[in-house]
């Protein structure tokens, strides 16, 4: 009698095993790439255009500079990844990371982080004692030809396990080297109705309800049904816990703020704004929302 439980224990071992490898292996499977894109892709925005703003407000604001993190190079195509830091007059209390367009095909994001590098050019003074470090264009390829993924079809927001893509080593290199007090990504959803929030298994739970309540008073629409594999959202925030984190990097499918959260800080945001709503009005609701994030904190963020 004992024997045969033991012998159904060990089936069920392995039969778990079996599952649970199967079912990250499954995950790995899909992580993977889809094929290169061709090299004769319609261009669709200007990287020449989109430097000279970066430079240009630079050269306008005092306590800003621009640097290369490094450089994103395919056959045919190669581009900077750019860093604009501010670096605030006296001490610095926060330093902050504000991150876009890691999905090219998510506009609205670089454009709002754009807008944000001229407003400190223009007002050197504000968010006093805040340093921050800005990459508004994550995946140069996947922005100049309006791709999700990155020119050898990889998701690059899938790519913070394996760093198989020169994009996502740069930033994990970048993230290895500082230490940061507060993570902003800027993304896009194209079957979204309204504006989200991802609260990445962190406990600002308070904070997230007052940036949404403040985004739906300045007459924002707000997302109430999306789903992250089995994770909705509760009236714009989209909660995800730290199990589920462990697991897509066991599946090898772990995004940006995924692994800054369980590398640096539990401070780790991510925006959503809708695509399917006119451009002015989502760069606006990236704007307002990370004020939000910014300002309703106070000075806490150190
Ligand atoms: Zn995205």
């Amino acid at each position: 009698m004992r024997k045969r439980w033991v012998i159904a224990m060990i089936i069920a071992a392995v039969l778990a095993a079996v599952l649970v490898a199967g079912g990250l292996y499954g995950l790995h499977r899909v992580r993977r790439p889809h094929a290169p894109y061709p090299a004769s892709l319609k261009v669709a925005r200007d990287l020449a255009e989109f430097e000279r703003r970066l430079q240009q407000a630079v050269a306008a604001g005092p306590r800003l500079a621009l640097d290369t993190l490094g450089h994103v190079r395919y056959d045919a195509f190669e581009a900077p990844l750019w860093r604009v830091r501010r670096v605030p007059e006296g001490e610095s209390r926060a330093h902050v990371l504000l991150t876009g367009g890691v999905h090219g095909s998510e506009p609205a994001g670089v454009e709002s982080l754009v807008r944000f590098i001229e407003e400190l050019a223009q007002d050197p003074d504000a968010w006093p004692g805040i340093a921050f470090d800005i990459v508004p264009l994550a995946n140069p390829w996947g922005w100049v030809h309006n791709k999700r993924c990155n020119q050898q079809g990889y998701d690059l927001n899938r790519d913070f396990a394996s760093f198989n893509t020169q994009e996502g080593r740069i930033l994990r290199d970048l993230i290895a080297a500082n230490r940061y007090d507060l993570l902003i990504e800027h993304h896009e959803d194209s079957s979204a109705d309204g504006f989200y929030l991802y609260q990445i298994a962190n406990g600002y739970t308070a904070l997230c309800r007052d940036v949404i309540d403040d985004l739906r008073e300045r007459g924002h629409p707000i997302e109430q049904n999306t789903w992250m594999v089995c994770f909705r959202t509760r009236d714009g925030v989209l909660y995800t816990p730290l199990w589920a984190l462990r697991l897509a990097r066991a599946g090898r499918g772990l995004s940006l703020g995924n692994y800054f959260r369980l590398t640096q800080s539990d401070r780790a945001f991510l925006f959503e704004s809708p695509s399917r709503r006119p451009f002015e009005d989502r760069v606006a609701m990236q704007g307002a929302a990370r004020r939000g994030l910014l300002f309703l904190r106070g000075d806490h963020w150190h």
